[in-house]
């Protein structure tokens, strides 16, 4: 049975800071034959807001996990579906916003002691503490990959009036000014002020 020999180094993750809750999955019944799988169905609430300025899972929001765990012989393939409720500020409109994010994980975490783990870095894979692989650095991660940088509230979303503020979406589509372009404001104030105060020549141009 090629699960005795490692259980008393195995004994320590008991002790370990780290349980299996949240983000953190214990592997153990899984167990290190290559090739076993097994399912993990879990709903983690965050405890804190993962994401960019303008878009983020909340904190307190519901994480859904679908994922396949299966041991290979580096390590365990963490492969699957994670779910979440996003919320954010529409970049153009400046109106908050919700939606959803889903990622799709595919991800090996090295076990202690694996070739894997010691010809990489540790910022190339990620690695196992004991029998827990932390799904959260790995979240954060991608989440913040998967995010638009310029999130839009509605992917037509119509911004705001230039020259008012006002949101297009509410102030319709005949919504405009009547102002002169800039170019001709510009004009139209040089116009409005030469008679007054223009040039001092004015006065005694010899054509009058
Ligand atoms: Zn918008
Ligand atoms: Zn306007």
């Amino acid at each position: 049975m090629p699960a005795g020999s490692g259980s008393a180094s195995r004994h320590r993750a008991a002790s370990h800071r780290k349980v299996d809750a949240g983000f953190v999955l214990d592997t153990r019944s899984l167990g290190r034959r290559p090739g076993t799988m097994r399912e993990q169905q879990r709903t983690v609430t965050t405890a804190e807001r993962i994401g960019l300025d303008l878009i983020y899972i909340p904190e307190g929001a519901e994480v859904e996990l679908d994922l396949q765990l299966q041991a290979v012989s580096e390590g365990v393939l963490v492969t699957g579906m994670v779910t979440a409720p996003t919320a954010g500020e529409c970049s153009r409109c400046l109106e908050p916003f919700t939606g959803e994010v889903r990622l799709h994980l595919t991800e090996l975490f090295a076990y202690p002691d694996s070739t894997t783990e010691q010809t990489t870095e540790d910022d190339e894979v990620y690695r196992m503490d004991d029998d827990l692989i932390d799904l959260e650095p790995v979240i954060v991660d991608a989440i913040g990959l998967e995010l638009p940088l310029q999130p839009l509230c509605t992917p037509d979303c119509a911004g705001l009036c230039p020259e008012c503020g006002v949101r297009m979406a509410i102030a319709g589509s005949d919504h405009g000014h009547e102002i002169l372009d800039p170019r001709w404001a510009g004009l139209a104030k040089f116009a409005t002020e030469s008679p007054g105060d223009g040039s001092p020549d004015a006065d005694a141009d010899p054509d009058r």
